[in-house]
């Protein structure tokens, strides 16, 4: 499998290059923010724990997360995946130790983290930005979008250290064009899934 993890700062990019990846790879796209957002739609008692969270800018416990993605790896496989791109996951160490565990379970591992880089000016902006069309309340507020920058910076950017003692860290510049941005990132995964032999 070609498991890809899509790291960096909220208004980063993620969604929009985790979208184009997937279609060029053939994976199975897993946006925990998608999910959670999902669950509040739906109204179910999971989706009402974590609004609270979500609504503060806070991240939502990793027992809550980390338990919506036990079946990854099947479905990925049952939908004829190549493998599964993680978009907005892990979003700390915990979680990047459970995400190991289950793929190890399952006999893969994580292919490479491919890390957006952009300053906390641009994120700003393009967060507000978002927020026009979005339709997201975590967009709309600069507290609420502080709070997100700050709970990153203490509790998610640890985890680059956590995939870069693995070797697996690539960090790409993520101002510029979608397809410039892009096209780094597919020569990244070219350059690391030539090397993989499980199944
Ligand atoms: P962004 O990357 O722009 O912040 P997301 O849609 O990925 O947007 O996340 C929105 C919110 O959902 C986060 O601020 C957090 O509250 C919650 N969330 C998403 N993924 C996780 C995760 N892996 N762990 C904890 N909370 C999460």
């Amino acid at each position: 499998m070609i498991n890809l993890i899509l790291f960096g700062p909220p208004g980063s990019g993620k969604g929009t290059q985790a979208e184009k990846l997937k279609a060029h790879f053939n994976l199975l796209h897993i946006s925990t923010g998608d999910l959670l957002r999902a669950e509040i739609a739906g109204g179910t008692q999971l989706g009402l724990a974590a609004k609270q969270f979500m609504d503060e800018g806070k991240l939502v416990p990793d027992e809550v997360v980390i338990g919506m993605l036990g079946g990854a790896v099947e479905e990925a496989k049952s939908k004829g995946k190549q493998g599964i791109i993680f978009d907005g996951f892990p979003r700390t160490s915990a979680q990047a130790q459970a995400l190991d565990n289950m793929l190890l379970e399952k006999g893969t591992s994580v292919s490479c983290v491919l890390s957006l880089v952009v300053d906390e000016e641009e994120l700003t902006q393009r967060i507000l930005k978002r927020g026009l069309t979005s339709g997201r309340s975590d967009d709309n507020d600069v507290e609420t979008i502080r709070k997100r920058v700050q709970e990153y910076r203490t509790k998610t950017e640890p985890v680059a250290g956590y995939y870069k003692n693995q070797d697996l860290l690539i960090e790409i510049e993520g101002v510029g064009t979608i397809d410039t941005i892009f096209d780094a990132l597919m020569q990244a995964v070219n350059s690391v899934s030539s090397n993989h032999s499980d199944n």
